[in-house]
């Protein structure tokens, strides 16, 4: 077999099928394979006509098509078949090619996966691709880790195929090895906070509010419009003023209120845990999906009273709505910072050089969290390429303690009404934690020391402390 094809992928599922006629309707010719072959001939013959496909039936034909240095995309189901894949090919691979892996691998897999390979002097590139099955088709948000080296050949195929906006690619080189899975992790991390922030908000003006759904989808509408304006509010919007054909009733409504989860959520906040990063929108999101799931607890708990359910007068209804866009918008910005904080603490626990700035930049298009606010937080790091924090950038800080007093009266008011704001709460409890300059911390460490001898540090001078306490009598 002539060697013609620029990229080959394997794994034709709805990921990399999208991802295979994404490069070639970009003008790429795509060698094509899949462990049964049934997918790789449905792919020729329903889309060939789109592009230069080269069918291959065997790994040892799929590794022939390729020009060299190969490109070899990885798009099968995460774990143990990339592994799989990763012995079937590595093999027919030759110095300086590149296995790409574009699944939702653990980016401490993918550490893993490169170390092993760079010994064998393959560039193993762990790549986050976000943006689903439309995102892989028409443009993702694409996050490559891997050497600096692979991203020269690599990089310029995957900024073509990538979402575009303002006419910058959604793609950039994240860092070495794990670097990619792991800003991707965090992008579903942010994903769960803000999807959980939204549904609260939801939750709010329809049980304190009194507002039927559609009349939140038109809100939703509103805000769309401003500050929040993001693809997860937009679908939010049509999501609430769907009418559930079957019954008539609002789609919502028909739902069964158990949220389910694939996992990146939970990997978020066990490695924020080891990392030591305070996420705690995103923490309290992704434990919300967990509760929702757990029928055999909500009954236990359900005969318990809550608070009192005074609906809103109409006009009280209107300010308090106002009054959730600005706790809304407050609590977000809150979840991203968390979500940046913990992209910084990995660069500097695994000597990434992660650009915060273009984090942003390539979160603009193709993924499910994108928003105009983003090319905000790109600017905000562009302008300040040692920003600690979105907080401690003027135009964020003025915005979130104009918008503190309302969002204090939403969470106390969720509070009294006995509606649930996991993370609104956690939220605005971080931003009080953070800018609070006393924290009962100090008490903590008088326990630690009382029980364990763990010692404390004293604020009027240097060094550690024990303090020869007596058993309470
Ligand atoms: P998938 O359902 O996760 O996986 C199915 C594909 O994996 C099929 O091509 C299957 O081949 C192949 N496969 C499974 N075990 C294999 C093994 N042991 N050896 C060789 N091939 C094996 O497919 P997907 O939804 O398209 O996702 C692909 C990857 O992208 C996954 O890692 C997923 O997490 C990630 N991802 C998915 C999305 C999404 O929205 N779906 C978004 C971003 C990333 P056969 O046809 O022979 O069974």
């Amino acid at each position: 077999m002539e060697a013609s094809a620029q990229i080959g992928v394997t794994g034709l599922a709805v990921m990399g099928r999208n991802l295979a006629r994404n490069f070639a309707r970009n003008g790429y010719t795509v060698a094509v394979h899949n462990r049964s072959e049934g997918r790789t001939k449905s792919l020729v013959e329903e889309f060939g006509h789109e592009g230069a496909f080269v069918p291959a039936w065997s790994p040892q034909e799929l590794v022939a098509a390729l020009e060299r240095p190969r490109r070899l995309l990885i798009m099968v189901k995460a774990g143990r078949a990339t592994d799989e894949v990763i012995e079937e090919f590595a093999p027919l691979l030759e110095a300086g090619d590149m296995l790409i892996d574009g699944g939702n691998a653990h980016f401490a897999d993918t550490r893993r996966r490169e170390r092993a390979l760079r010994e064998r002097g393959i560039h193993f590139v762990g790549t986050g691709v976000s943006g689903g099955e439309e995102g892989a088709l028409h443009g993702p948000s694409v996050m490559p880790g891997g050497s600096a080296e692979s991203y020269a050949v690599l990089g310029p195929m995957l900024e073509r195929i990538s979402a575009h906006v303002d006419g910058d690619p959604c793609c950039t080189h994240i860092g070495t090895d794990g670097a990619g899975h792991f800003v991707k992790m965090v992008h579903n991390g942010i994903e769960y906070a803000d999807m959980q922030l939204i549904a609260e908000a939801y939750h709010l003006l329809r049980e304190v509010g009194g507002y039927a759904p559609a009349e939140i989808a038109e809100t939703f509408r509103r805000w769309n419009e401003g500050r929040l304006d993001s693809y997860l509010i937009e679908i939010t919007a049509e999501v609430l003023a769907h009418t559930d054909a079957a019954t008539g009733e609002p789609f919502v409504d028909v739902v069964q209120d158990a949220a389910e989860q694939k996992g990146t959520g939970r990997w978020t906040v066990q490695t924020a845990l080891d990392l030591g990063s305070p996420v705690t929108a995103i923490a309290q999101a992704t434990f919300a999906r967990v509760a929702s799931a757990r029928a055999e607890l909500r009954a236990a708990y359900r005969p318990l009273p809550g608070g009192g359910r005074q609906e809103l007068r109409p006009h009280e209804a209107e300010r308090f709505t106002r009054d959730v866009e600005q706790a809304l918008y407050a609590s977000k910005v809150i979840a991203y910072d968390q979500g940046w904080t913990m992209i910084r603490d990995a660069a500097a626990e695994y000597g990434w050089d992660i650009d915060l700035g273009a984090v942003a930049r390539i979160w603009r298009g193709g993924c499910i969290i994108r928003a105009a606010f983003l090319d905000r937080i790109r600017a905000a790091h562009a302008a300040n390429p040692d920003l600690v924090s979105l907080l401690a950038e003027e135009e964020f800080a003025a915005e979130v303690s104009d918008a503190q007093a309302a969002w204090r009266t939403v969470v106390a008011g969720a509070a009294q009404h006995g509606i649930p704001v996991p993370a609104f709460s956690a939220a605005l409890a971080s931003y009080d934690t953070l800018r609070s300059p006393h924290l009962p911390a100090a008490l903590i460490q008088g326990q630690r020391d009382f029980f364990g001898a763990h010692t404390y540090r004293r604020t009027d001078r240097p060094g550690s402390f024990h303090t020869l306490w007596a058993e309470p009598g």
